[in-house]
């Protein structure tokens, strides 16, 4: 493993224990984390920046979009609870690189994005790299992806004003949808919704995130 690789996964496990008492958990699971040392995440930032690449925090993509925070991405993750038979689908494909992430932990990703160059050029990238478990969709994403609903997981990379219950009636019992709730560009409130196995809804808040906004116009 590169040095660089190596050290961002060492500030992802520091900032993990520092954060326990907010994300109720101090480690991230051994398989997230083994995720999060394979994808290399210089292909998925421009070019002018790969030197920043392995380093713990946002960058940006174009479009007025960041790739997110390698800490945020693993910490998502990790609320998602991924099993290998797992479908799952992520809001926001950006640069590609947390749906590279979901790929190896889910049988099946499915992935939509608002702005149609990023989603052309992620799904480029994505192809080049052999990743070959993941559905790419252009349009806007706050009405979910019906066609193959329901989804054991949803991953939301943009900050919603409230949580579209499009992508609540999406989720399979039993299963988690991971969002950011909140105003645009102020602090929001990463959420943990689950829906229990006789369909009722539990929302739990982890911790204060900055993400960009969903755009499109939620439901
Ligand atoms: N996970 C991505 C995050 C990208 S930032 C990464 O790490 O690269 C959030 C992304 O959500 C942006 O690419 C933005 O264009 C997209 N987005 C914003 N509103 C959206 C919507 N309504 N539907 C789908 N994608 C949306």
């Amino acid at each position: 493993m590169k040095k660089s690789m190596k050290r961002m996964l060492d500030e992802i496990e520091r900032e993990a224990e520092y954060t326990r008492s907010l994300t109720g958990r101090k480690r991230f699971s051994s398989r997230v984390m083994a995720a999060m040392g394979k994808v290399p995440r210089e292909q998925f930032v421009p070019t002018d920046l790969r030197v920043y690449a392995f380093d713990n925090g946002p960058l940006p993509i174009g479009y007025g979009q960041t790739i997110s925070q390698p800490y945020i991405v693993a910490l998502m993750t990790d609320l998602l609870e991924l099993q290998a038979d797992h479908s799952v689908l992520e809001i926001g494909t950006g640069s590609g690189y947390q749906t590279a992430i979901l790929s190896l932990l889910a049988s099946q990703v499915y992935t939509i994005e608002v702005v149609q160059e990023l989603g052309e050029a992620s799904a480029r990238c994505l192809q080049e790299l052999g990743y070959t478990n993941i559905s790419f969709r252009i349009g806007n994403g706050c009405a979910g992806w019906p066609e193959h609903a329901p989804y054991d997981a949803i991953i939301v990379t943009a900050a919603a004003a409230q949580v579209p219950q499009p992508l609540i009636d999406q989720l399979t019992p039993g299963g988690r949808l991971v969002i950011p709730v909140g105003l645009p560009y102020m602090p929001q409130e990463l959420l943990l919704v689950k829906k229990d196995l006789q369909g009722e809804i539990h929302t739990r808040d982890i911790l204060s995130v900055a993400f960009v906004p969903l755009t499109g116009g939620e439901p």
